[in-house]
């Protein structure tokens, strides 16, 4: 399994270059992707594709050609396999046909953004790309309250959709947009949701982009503290609720039962 750049070529390691020289051959995400990096550093290496969509059939013939003696180099795209990309599957497959795996470790783009945006790095989950189908509201919605750091990815096209939805569902954090890590345009953007969706209402995003989004804070956790019970409910309500869940997740803040709520509501 060896990392790649993500960007600026001089980030593939000394050992990445000499495992891909000494492998027997490589598997590749993209093998025309690859085929170039490894022109870059003058290697010649006979290439398979291991993508997505092959990764059943051509897991298991990569399996054969390891239990025959010959030795293979996983690389992707960009950064670290396996990570939002292929790679787990045939890692798992290698560890039940008793082959060893070795991680060759380089660049990924959500460890180079969490190092450096300045948010909590103690404690910290990855989303990756939230799912584009019916599990994204409840991805979403199992972070609200999340106190770790959460990095996700998102491809351009998409980012101010997930940035709203991202808004809506967790409510105002602080976060960090940190694009084109390692080229030459990397900026990192320390911004709220609604400051940076007013951002975007007059430019498009372009590049490659990791989010980070602040856990939540005490303040945040505790907003309602601040709210009558009325106005505490119609919060859940303006977020799309119905009067029911409203209560229910007033309560809960609240820690009292939803009937107290219902009685104060009358
Ligand atoms: N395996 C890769 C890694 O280790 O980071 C991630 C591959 S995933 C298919 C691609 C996503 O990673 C992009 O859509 C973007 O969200 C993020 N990404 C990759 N390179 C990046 C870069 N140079 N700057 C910012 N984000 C990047």
């Amino acid at each position: 399994m060896a990392a790649t750049p993500i960007g600026n070529l001089s980030d593939i390691t000394e050992r990445a270059k000499k495992v891909l020289c000494e492998v027997d051959f490589v598997a590749a995400e993209d093998t025309r992707v690859s085929g170039l990096l490894l022109s870059k550093f003058n290697i010649k290496k006979s290439i398979v594709n291991y993508f997505e969509h092959n990764k059943r059939e051509a897991g298991e013939k990569i399996i054969e050609e390891l239990l025959s003696g010959k030795s293979c180099a996983l690389v992707t795209d960009a950064g670290t396999p396996a990570i939002s990309d292929p790679g787990t599957e045939l890692c798992e497959l290698a560890h039940k046909n008793g082959i060893k795996v070795i991680p060759i470790p380089g660049a990924c783009a959500a460890i180079s953004a969490l190092c450096a945006s300045g948010f909590d790095s103690r404690r910290f989950i990855f989303e990756g790309f939230l799912p584009q189908d019916n599990t994204k509201d409840e991805v979403l919605t199992s972070l609200v309250n999340e106190k770790r750091t959460v990095i996700f990815y998102e491809a351009p096209h998409r980012l101010k959709k997930t940035l709203s939805e991202m808004y809506e569902a967790l409510g105002e954090r602080n976060i960090c947009l940190a694009r084109e890590l390692t080229k030459i345009n990397e900026e990192f953007v320390i911004t709220t949701f609604s400051e940076a969706l007013l951002m975007y209402d007059e430019k498009d995003p372009r590049g490659e982009y990791v989010i980070i989004v602040g856990g939540k804070t005490k303040e945040e956790e505790n907003f309602w503290e601040k709210l009558t019970i009325v106005a505490h409910v119609d919060f859940y309500i303006d977020k799309g609720l119905s009067k029911m869940d409203a209560i229910k997740a007033c309560a809960k803040d609240r820690g009292v039962p939803k009937n107290a709520i219902y009685k104060e509501m009358l």
